[in-house]
């Protein structure tokens, strides 16, 4: 495949769309070191939007901050980040960054959701006043809107009735459903998922999985890191196996699961399977 290319100062990516709806992520070369430890290592992919990509590793491998890094909470070494074709706020070539204008990377962050393995819902607001929070005061929405969409969005994920009740009240997988919520709350073209299953009890797990499976369907592009081996089969388009920061094997799972064409994917999966 052509390389992308950044024209410096310009926030495009020669790239072309591969879906109208938008959503398409690029990663190009992404390194990121913590001291001397090179926790991703020259990292490329493309994602094509509307599709779901689950990735796979053991822990330490880097999966967390390659999806921060996709959501602006890390900032990378070398390479970019691209959604549609645009970069998601700057390019470091070398020692040279090329960077947007603050406002453009503003703008830019609410295309990316993301759903942690901890929740990390607002403890003190109600159900509905977590999903309404960014809305209004990210996207400016007036308080009436977000609450309808919100309420719309709770009972996407199966909790109408739970509008009213605090984090506390609810169960872990009640909880995570709330925060995919908040997440769909600020209309992502990205949606990202760490472990959004780990912290969970078994019997909580499936309620979670199948509101991810229902997304699935909905065109937004989900990047999922997960360890649930049987959902990744199910839900994928593309899976990634990644180890010591570095993609040793893409594809579908039907390849991946099957006929892994590594054998440290292979000796992975002998491991969680
Ligand atoms: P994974 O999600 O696959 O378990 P991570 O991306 O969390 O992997 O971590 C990759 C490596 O980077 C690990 O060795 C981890 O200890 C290290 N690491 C992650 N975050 C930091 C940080 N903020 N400072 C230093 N080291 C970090
Ligand atoms: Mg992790």
């Amino acid at each position: 495949a052509a390389e992308p290319a950044v024209r410096p100062a310009e926030r495009r990516v020669d790239i072309a769309p591969l879906h109208a709806r938008g959503g398409d992520v690029t990663i190009h070369g992404v390194s990121k070191s913590y001291g001397y430890l090179k926790v991703l290592d020259n990292v490329t992919l493309s994602i094509p939007a509307g599709s779901v990509t689950t990735i796979l590793g053991q822990s330490g491998s880097g999966k967390s901050t390659l999806l921060r890094s996709i959501n602006h909470l890390e900032r990378v070494d070398e390479g970019f980040i691209a959604i549609d074709g645009e970069l998601i706020g700057y390019r470091q070539d070398g020692e040279t960054l090329y960077e947007l204008k603050e406002k453009d990377i503003l703008k830019r962050r609410v295309e990316v959701g993301m759903v942690f393995q901890s929740f990390n819902l607002f403890p003190h607001l109600t159900v509905l006043e977590n999903v309404i929070e960014a809305p209004i005061t990210v996207r400016r929405i007036p308080k009436e809107q977000a609450e309808a969409e919100a309420r719309d969005l709770l009972a996407r994920v199966g909790l109408a009735d739970k509008a009213q009740a605090y984090p506390r009240q609810l169960s872990g997988g009640q909880q995570q459903r709330v925060a995919i919520a908040r997440a769909l709350a600020l209309k992502p073209k990205v949606l990202l998922f760490d472990e959004p299953t780990s912290a969970l009890d078994p019997e909580l797990v499936n309620e979670v999985l199948d509101v991810i499976k229902e997304l699935a369907r909905s065109g937004t592009t989900l990047i999922i890191v997960t360890h649930e081996i049987g959902f990744a089969r199910e839900v994928s388009d593309l899976v990634v196996f990644m180890e010591q920061g570095r993609i040793l094997e893409t594809g579908t799972p039907e390849k991946v699961f099957n006929r892994p064409e590594h054998p440290r994917t292979a000796e992975f999966l002998a491991k969680v399977l």
